[in-house]
């Protein structure tokens, strides 16, 4: 393993952001990860475990060790009548690891097609799309303690997985290197259309196939791609409020989209942003080269490929008007270095 130093970053992050790393260190094994991890604490340097970078906001350079997880292997761990059990190395493209189980005729996936980064990265948000979460099908999840340097196995309910969060959001926030992803798929097919967007671009019959295609189009028309347009996908949470509030903000605004979630209420971030005035809007002066996607208000573009103290800058005057608007906060979604 021999670190590379000064290496930008620009490449390795759909935001395209110019940052660099002091050093670059990618890992094909757990001998190489163990070993890059080692170089960072030897050296009392922070370590940035990097997936495909579609969730990252890098604010400046980074003053550490970025170690590319590149661990590979889809491994079937159990086969029975009806389901199996897998566990998939983090490095494995998630997208390419959905259609692959297609091909292989199992399904729980399909509704998560078309999401950019790793497998490593899933449980760390708990990826969700149309109605369905990562946390319907996971198991289990192995990785390396940091604290302890052990392996260690995490059970599903040991995760935490919620609403776009986890313990490796939370408690294990970089205390946690995930290596292994246990996955639970059926073999029989049992599509979820509960999500309007979805059910109007299939039949209720659809095949587990047909859903990922459609899926595909859907996205396709409606989000940039970030080789072409950078973004990180959705840059804000919806915000989750209490009934209370959300009573109050429905009789000011009737046609904010809410939903009922877990006993308080889900708000459309977009809605909010739109409603802001942001939609189709870049960024002036300062945050000239940022904007906010036309199709999408949820989606911050940047394609003047500025630095992440500038997207930044955009994003908190985003939400300081969406405050001032609807006394609601926006948090950012992607992780922020
Ligand atoms: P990275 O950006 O590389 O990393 C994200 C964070 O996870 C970092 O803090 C990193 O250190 C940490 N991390 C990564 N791998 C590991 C590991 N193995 N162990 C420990 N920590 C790790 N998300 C959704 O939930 N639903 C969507 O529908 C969706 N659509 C998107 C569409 C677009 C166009 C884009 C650009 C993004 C979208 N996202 C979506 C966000 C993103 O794709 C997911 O969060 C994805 O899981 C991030 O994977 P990644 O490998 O790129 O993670
Ligand atoms: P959309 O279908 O236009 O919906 C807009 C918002 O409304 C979404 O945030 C979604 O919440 C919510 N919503 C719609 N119907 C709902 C229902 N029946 N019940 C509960 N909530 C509902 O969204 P879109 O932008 O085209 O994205 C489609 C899906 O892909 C969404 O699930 C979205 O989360 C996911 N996606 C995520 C990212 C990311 O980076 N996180 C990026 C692109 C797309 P949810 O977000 O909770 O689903």
């Amino acid at each position: 393993m021999t670190p590379q130093s000064d290496v930008s970053l620009q490449a390795l992050n759909t935001l395209a952001v110019p940052a660099r790393a002091r050093y670059l260190t990618p890992a094909n094994s757990i001998e190489d990860l163990r070993e890059a991890l080692a170089f960072a604490r030897e050296r009392a340097l922070p370590s940035l475990i990097l997936g495909g970078g579609s969730n990252i906001v890098l604010s400046g350079d980074f003053d550490g060790v970025v170690i590319p997880l590149q661990l590979r292997g889809i491994t079937c761990l159990t086969e029975q009548e009806d389901w199996v059990e897998l566990s998939v190395a983090a490095g494995e493209n998630w997208d390419d690891f959905v259609r692959y189980s297609l091909a292989q005729g199992w399904f729980g996936l399909e509704n998560l097609s078309a999401i950019p980064g790793n497998v490593g990265a899933a449980p760390i948000q708990n990826i969700g799309a149309y109605g369905v979460e990562l946390s319907s099908v996971l198991t289990s999840v192995v990785g390396l303690d940091l604290e302890t340097g052990a392996e260690r196995r995490l059970s599903r309910e040991d995760c935490e997985l919620a609403y776009r969060d986890s313990i490796f959001k939370g408690a294990l926030r970089d205390r946690f290197v995930i290596t292994e992803v246990g996955l639970k798929l059926s073999k029989v097919a049992n599509t979820n259309l509960s999500y309007p967007a979805l059910a109007a671009e299939v039949d209720a019959s659809a095949s587990p196939q047909e859903v990922s295609a459609a899926v595909r189009a859907v996205r396709a028309r409606k989000l940039p791609s970030p080789a072409e347009l950078p973004n990180a996908g959705s840059f804000f949470k919806n915000p989750i409020v209490s009934s209370e509030q959300a009573d109050t903000l429905r009789e000011i605004h009737p046609t904010l989209p809410m939903w009922p979630h877990n006993g308080q209420y889900k708000l459309a971030a977009g809605w909010l942003v739109e409603q802001a005035g942001w939609r189709g809007r870049s960024g002036e002066g300062e945050q000239a080269g940022v904007g906010i996607f036309r199709e999408q208000a949820l989606v911050l573009i940047n394609p003047g490929r500025c630095p992440g103290r500038r997207i930044l800058q955009f994003a908190s005057e985003i939400q300081a008007s969406v405050h001032a608007q609807f006394s609601v906060n926006l948090d950012i979604e992607p992780r922020v270095y």
